[in-house]
């Protein structure tokens, strides 16, 4: 019964391996009746290779070697269909130890196989994309490597990180960002050479190994890979346009090894991002220094907050027409043991790369709220408070409701809060104008900072709820004395005007430029002028001489 009824199929042959009986398994597997193979050889009739090694069943008849043999073969159905299967053979011996019968059994293994290569697959592939993975690629780099170090050839390593895929996947969401991925993929690999590599390490970042004589063929390539992301992405109902930034590095000039290559592209990517992003780099020495430097900074930026070594100055703002501090604009500052002050201009744009800007930002806000609640202003009312907030901050979703927590933990009136947003920020969230309707619906108020150095299209701006424009300081360096630049001031502030915006210049150092200002019909000016950004108990100090002096003033 057994026989009968188990899975594998089991055949069984005298000693001269002739069939004297198969089971139904048997015949299911190999698509032969037991009646048909009756007296033939199963190894011939199967295809097993067993009778072509002439050692094979000598040793099985051997008296004291073993009885028992077990492997992966190749059998052969009645279709002519190949499969594989496992099978173990026993040499049944009598008193004497004469080999009487064999029993042969196997199982099917394509299932297994089937299972194993898949397997495999996952090990070495991108689940996402297809693409070959960090393992599959590692592997095929290091031989890439050694075959160019034997045929004295260049070896062509290319690290692509998409600009912005963050923003994507907060904003249009994780399949989005998926689905984007997946189509970048595609594109890459039209582009790509059957010979190229290409692999995804893994989030939105991407590499390309080719190989070949002249380092030229490395900047063709970029170009070609860059212009590939060129044509809009069509993703469900969205229509998104995204770039790349490409770091290069070549076997052998930058380095002897896969990782140190791979090093060398990323720091070049690197490179490519702070030049201005849609762009290749190939790796220099001297960038290597600089990410050196950058990582420090990240690093010491980390420890800074966690140990409460950041502070917030406040910069006045004045009513151009009678001189009153009627809000501050909150500014971190990073005081140094080693290095002094590092400006905000020099770690921003770190804190903002790395993530860290997340906390930083809502630092700043909780310790600007709590510092300046209850300040009333020099014409009296609560003072207004700007705090600077990054896109990537702004994208969060739960960017609302943290706010609304500081706001409720300092007891800050929502009235009195304006986030300074640039217009870089305007281009991205074109499309999610709800976050910040949602704010002016709690009654926060929104500037554009640095406004002028974008290039935000008028209707941009029309469509949203702005009430603040904050022209750039670098307008107002050259207004007295540049036409052109007094043209675009009072265009912007006729902008302003059709728009019913509140507009403030930034960065006024003399008086000259201030009374300019005011006579063109600027509200609000910032600057060295009236006050460079003071710590909290300084502009106290500094807002009690405003008011006793405009007193004093008055008539
Ligand atoms: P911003 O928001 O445009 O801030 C104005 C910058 O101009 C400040 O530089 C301020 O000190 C400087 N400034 C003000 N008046 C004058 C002037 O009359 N002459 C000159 N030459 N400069 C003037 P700061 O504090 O170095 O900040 C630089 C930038 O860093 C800020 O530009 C802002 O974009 C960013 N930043 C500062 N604090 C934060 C923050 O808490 N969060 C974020 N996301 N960014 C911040
Ligand atoms: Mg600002
Ligand atoms: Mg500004």
């Amino acid at each position: 019964m057994v026989f009968g009824t188990t899975a594998e199929a089991i055949v069984i042959t005298d000693a001269s391996r002739r069939v004297v009986a198969a089971n139904a398994a048997f015949a299911r597997i190999t698509g032969h009746q037991e009646a048909d193979v009756l007296g033939q050889d199963p190894d011939q009739l199967l295809g097993t290779g067993h009778d072509r090694d002439p050692s094979f069943y000598r040793q099985l008849l051997d008296p004291v070697g073993s009885a028992y043999w077990q492997g992966e073969i190749t059998c052969r159905r009645a279709s002519g269909e190949t499969f594989p299967a496992w099978e173990s053979i026993s040499a049944v011996r009598d008193g004497d130890l004469r080999v009487t019968h064999f029993v042969a059994a196997f199982s099917d293994f394509t299932a297994i196989h089937v299972a194993e290569e898949k397997l495999n697959h996952l090990a070495h592939h991108d689940t996402l994309t297809g693409l070959p993975n960090r393992l599959l690629f590692d592997d095929r780099f290091e031989r890439s490597i050694e075959q160019a170090r034997r045929t004295q050839q260049r070896c062509i390593l290319l690290f692509l990180d998409l600009d912005s895929f963050k923003v994507v996947n907060d904003t249009l969401g994780h399949t989005t960002g998926d689905e984007l991925l997946r189509v970048v993929a595609g594109r890459l690999g039209d582009v790509l050479r059957r010979s190229d590599t290409v692999a995804r390490l893994g989030g939105d970042e991407f590499v390309v190994l080719a190989g070949s004589t002249q380092p030229e063929d490395a900047s063709h390539l970029a170009q070609k890979i860059l212009n590939a992301l060129r044509a809009p992405f069509d993703l469900g109902d969205e229509q998104i346009r995204i770039s790349g930034s490409i770091g290069v590095s070549v076997f052998p000039d930058h380095g002897n090894d896969a990782s140190q290559l791979m090093r060398a592209a990323d720091i070049a990517m690197y490179s490519a991002k702070s030049q201005g992003r849609n762009r290749y780099q190939f790796f220099t020495e001297d960038m290597s220094e600089r990410t050196h430097e950058r990582m420090h900074m990240e690093q010491g930026l980390r420890r800074a907050i966690e140990s409460d070594g950041l502070t917030v100055h406040y910069q006045p703002q004045i009513r151009l027409a009678d001189g009153q501090v009627v809000g501050i604009e909150a500014l971190v500052r990073w005081p140094d043991p080693d290095q002094g002050m590092i400006s905000p201009m020099r770690f921003i744009p770190v804190a903002e790369d790395s993530g860290i800007i997340e906390t930083l930002g809502i630092w700043v806000l909780r310790r600007a709220c709590r510092d300046i609640v209850g300040l009333p202003t020099t014409a009296g009312g609560h003072m207004r408070l700007a705090v600077n907030v990054s896109v990537r901050q702004f994208m969060r979703d739960d960017f609302v409701a943290r706010v609304l927590d500081v706001l409720s933990e300092t007891g800050f009136p929502a009235e009195a809060l304006e986030l300074e947003i640039t217009e870089s920020t305007l281009q991205v969230i074109e499309r999610s104008a709800g976050i910040l309707e949602s704010l002016k619906q709690l009654g926060i108020s929104i500037s554009i900072d640095d406004f002028g150095t974008g290039y935000s299209s008028l209707g941009v701006l029309r469509g949203l709820p702005i009430d603040r424009i904050k022209i750039d300081r670098s307008f107002i360096v050259d207004l007295t004395d540049s036409n052109d630049a007094r043209s675009m001031v009072e265009a912007m502030l006729a902008l302003g005007r059709s728009l019913r915006m509140d507009m403030i210049a930034e960065g006024i150092e003399h008086g000259d430029q201030a009374e300019l200002l005011r006579q063109l019909g600027c509200n609000e000016g910032q600057g060295f002028l009236f006050s460079r950004p003071l710590p909290v108990d300084e502009l106290r100090r500094h807002l009690a001489a405003v008011r006793r002096d405009n007193e004093c003033g008055a008539p």
